[in-house]
């Protein structure tokens, strides 16, 4: 199985919420793939305490995200990547295999973003949902107030069977209707 980047030690496979990671048994990094990691973050079956998370947090800190890292399965030098935009979290992925490598704390540290993200929606995202739902309701009262001008000029149309009292009675109706505009 692959080794460890830092260590070059072997890592070994540890079920971690369920899902089989590779973990490094001297510096606690792991190698996972990136539907593993996805399957992780969605089931959020860890509840951490404060203490703990603060402890991931600063150990994920400590990672040196300048350094290069390299694929040992597949011999090349991994990408650096900003994951799920969050400038605080650079991972490393193999552009063959597609493997992330997690420095020690990365794997909690995203576990702990993603659940902040999931009970703290973006507020610009919110925004743009509120600002589209007035639009519509702004386009909504605009074309009510259309079909009921077709309809009033169509009643016009119709009165005008009926002679010249009921047409002006439509022709006031519509013009009325044109003065709210
Ligand atoms: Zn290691
Ligand atoms: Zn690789």
């Amino acid at each position: 199985m692959a080794r460890c980047p830092n260590c070059k030690v072997r890592t070994q496979p540890v079920d971690y919420e369920a899902t089989r990671l590779h973990m490094c048994g001297q510096c606690g990094g792991y190698w996972v793939d990136p539907l593993a990691l996805k399957r992780i973050l969605h089931c959020r079956e860890q509840q951490w305490p404060e203490p703990v998370k603060q402890k991931f947090m600063e150990m994920a800190e400590q990672s040196d995200t300048k350094r290069k890292i390299m694929c040992l399965r597949c011999g090349v030098i991994m990408h650096k990547e900003q994951f799920k935009d969050w400038q605080e979290i650079v991972i490393d992925r193999c552009g063959q295999c597609q493997a992330i490598w997690l420095d020690p704390g990365e794997l909690e540290k995203i576990q702990i973003y993603w659940e902040y993200a999931q009970d703290h929606p973006d507020q610009e995202y919110l925004d743009q949902v509120a600002k589209k739902a007035t639009l519509d309701l702004e386009w909504q009262k605009r074309k009510t107030y259309l079909d009921d001008t077709i309809r009033s000029a169509k009643r016009v149309k119709y009165a005008m069977f009926f002679g010249p009292r009921a047409t002006t009675a439509a022709l006031l109706g519509f013009f009325s209707r044109l003065s709210k505009l």
